[in-house]
């Protein structure tokens, strides 16, 4: 990829709901989705970390706040109302990881595919009757509902659309969202929506598909750039309904053929296997199986003199094979894995 702007993303929990070691699993999911699949589709360079408190945030990163009540319906989103007009938004934080975290990789990836919160994109209407109209860029807004969001380490987070969504007609092979949940241009799945400005009236207008069997058109009228970007405005419009299609949460993803087992087990084993390597390596277990205690002078002087044997060995004549395998330093991500 080309030289593009670093941007830089902060995931900061003003909640006693979310612990440090949540915030801190999800700030690496998030990463890892920017820089792993996002960027398959769009050109965007970022870097997402967690910090304890919004003191703690460097200048010149994007925040995204988890609060508990965020008291105003419609204040939870993004925002471009800060005193120097940068991007940063609020996601109401939940007990249940799955929920916030999908909210999370949500506000993030639309922050980082446009921080202004005001890119167009020119295309034809779904609406019939209307012909070119210039759709708002909100990746995540059509597939936006749990049941098609994916998990990166275990964590669940959002599917979002590529630029192919606006393409004129659909064609084999293409993918227009990630997980390829969408599978036509500007196709609204349930739960989604999609907004655009028809400009021979300059009114907004939305196809929503939050109940019923089919999606529907509403026309929002015309919006003024004067309160706030046209996302901020538009969140306020849907943030209830969004929330819906979020609150499903893991149960909704798994209904819908997210494999079952997320990531935390996995790394639970991994962890047990990982403390009983580092017991070994440091002189608290002679066993790195069962992680029995030994005294440390004891395992200094085992080592001491295995390194003696291993000196006599050298002037020895040399084998090779085996033996030179089980010489060589494991590794203590991988010694498990190897044995
Ligand atoms: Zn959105």
């Amino acid at each position: 990829m080309a030289d593009t702007l670093l941007r830089q993303i902060a995931l900061v929990a003003d909640s006693k709901r979310i612990s440090a070691s949540d915030l801190s699993r999800v700030s690496a999911a998030l990463q890892k989705q920017a820089t792993r699949d996002l960027v398959q589709f769009w050109a965007v360079k970022a870097t997402v970390d967690a910090f304890p408190t919004l003191e703690d945030v460097p200048i010149g990163y994007w925040p995204i706040i988890m609060m508990d009540d965020i008291n105003e319906p419609g204040a939870a989103g993004f925002h471009t109302e800060d005193s120097n007009g940068q991007p940063f938004a609020l996601v109401t934080a939940s007990d249940d990881l799955d929920v916030w975290s999908l909210t999370a990789s949500h506000e993030m990836l639309e922050m980082l595919v446009d921080p202004s919160g005001n890119r167009l994109m020119a295309g034809d209407s779904p609406k019939t009757d209307q012909g070119r109209v210039q759709f708002l860029v909100e990746v995540c807004d059509p597939p936006e509902d749990a049941r098609f969001a994916y998990t990166v380490n275990g964590i669940l987070v959002s599917d979002f659309y590529s630029p192919h969504y606006f393409d004129p007609v659909a064609a084999q092979g293409v993918r227009y969202s990630f997980t390829g949940a969408v599978q036509r241009p500007r196709d609204v799945l349930r739960g989604g929506y999609l907004s655009w400005v028809e400009p021979v009236s300059n009114n907004w207008w939305q196809e929503t598909w939050f109940s019923g069997a089919q999606s529907s058109f509403r026309n929002l009228g015309p919006l003024s750039a004067q309160n706030g970007s046209f996302r901020s405005q538009l969140d306020r419009i849907t943030s209830q309904d969004t929330q819906q299609a979020l609150a499903g949460g893991m149960a909704a993803a798994i209904a819908k053929g997210v494999p079952a087992e997320t990531g935390h087990d996995v790394t639970l084993a991994r962890t047990a296997s990982l403390r009983r390597q580092i017991s070994f390596l440091t002189g608290r277990s002679d066993d790195r199986s069962t992680g029995t205690q030994v005294d440390r002078t004891d395992r200094l002087a085992a080592v001491a003199s295995a390194g003696r044997a291993m000196n006599n060995r050298d002037t020895q004549k040399r084998r090779p094979g085996r033996e030179d395998r089980r010489r060589s330093a494991p590794s203590v991500w991988g010694a498990e894995a190897a044995e």
